[in-house]
């Protein structure tokens, strides 16, 4: 059931309920307003722009529990010096440690020659679009190969990060037991199920950035969100049912 707006922009209480329905984020209605507002307002990184699968990769790769202006200042001068996987594969340790310096943790790079060397000995090079075997890779967990199946294959998995859940919850009331929801890969599977196959990468890219702008743990600032006029939560100051409120990590978080 899908809630529907009215000339006035008003619902109805049969309407406004249906807002707590995970189904309302499955209508097209709610993924047609992210794809626009994605269109229009949506952050811009080089790694966005790419359906080069080792762009994609390196960038889910640098982007692990660092910071996006971290990886702004490294990931086109790193990408330029090893531009492929056989650049990769025959680096300098010393040169790689130096690029990946600015981005810290000491182990970075031990993980990204262990990806490497599988990708070469267990797929021939080839990075491969599959869910499970991308998870199976050393230093890509879950998101990482969701992210990199719907940026670089347009695939329409769920990319489902402390941000993005927040904007689902609040706007859909959808809802896990487990307390790092963004890492329940039941729910996640089930929402696999509400990403549009036709606009995966905006539909995802819009939900992180709404999470990360407008929908913030703390203060959300509804008047510039796209989903104000069917938002469970901001309709919740109306007189509707309010679901039970969802902050968030703090600290760096997964992002692209
Ligand atoms: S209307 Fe407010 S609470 Fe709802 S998704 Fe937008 S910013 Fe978040």
């Amino acid at each position: 059931m899908t809630a529907q707006i009215t000339d006035s922009g008003r619902k109805t209480q049969m309407e406004r309920r249906a807002c707590y329905d995970q189904s309302s984020c499955t209508s097209d209605h709610f993924a047609l307003r992210l794809v626009r507002w994605y269109a229009d307002f949506g952050r811009s990184f080089p790694w966005r722009h790419s359906c080069d699968p080792y762009s994609v990769l390196m960038a889910v790769f640098m982007l692990q529990r660092t910071g996006v202006s971290q990886v702004m200042n490294v990931y086109e001068d790193f990408l330029e010096r090893f531009p492929d996987l056989s650049a990769l594969r025959g680096a300098d340790q010393e040169e790689l440690v130096a690029a990946l310096k600015p981005l810290g943790r000491t182990g970075r790079v031990r993980v990204l020659t262990a990806l490497v060397d599988t990708l070469s000995t267990e797929y021939n090079g080839r990075i491969p679009a599959e869910l499970k075997e991308l998870e199976s890779l050393p230093g890509v967990g879950q998101y990482s190969a969701r992210a990199l199946l719907v940026i670089a294959f347009q695939r329409p998995y769920i990319m489902l990060d402390p941000n993005s859940y927040r904007v689902l919850h609040r706007a859909c009331g959808t809802t896990s037991a487990c307390s790092r929801p963004h890492a329940d890969r039941k729910m996640i599977r089930q929402l696999d199920a509400i990403v549009p196959s036709s606009n995966p990468v905006e539909y995802n890219l819009a939900l992180l950035d709404i999470g990360a702008t407008s929908c913030r743990a703390r203060r959300p600032v509804h008047e510039v969100c796209p989903l104000t006029s069917i938002c469970a939560f901001h309709e919740s100051k109306h007189g509707g049912r309010v679901p039970t409120e969802y902050l968030g990590q703090v600290g760096p978080r997964p992002t692209l």
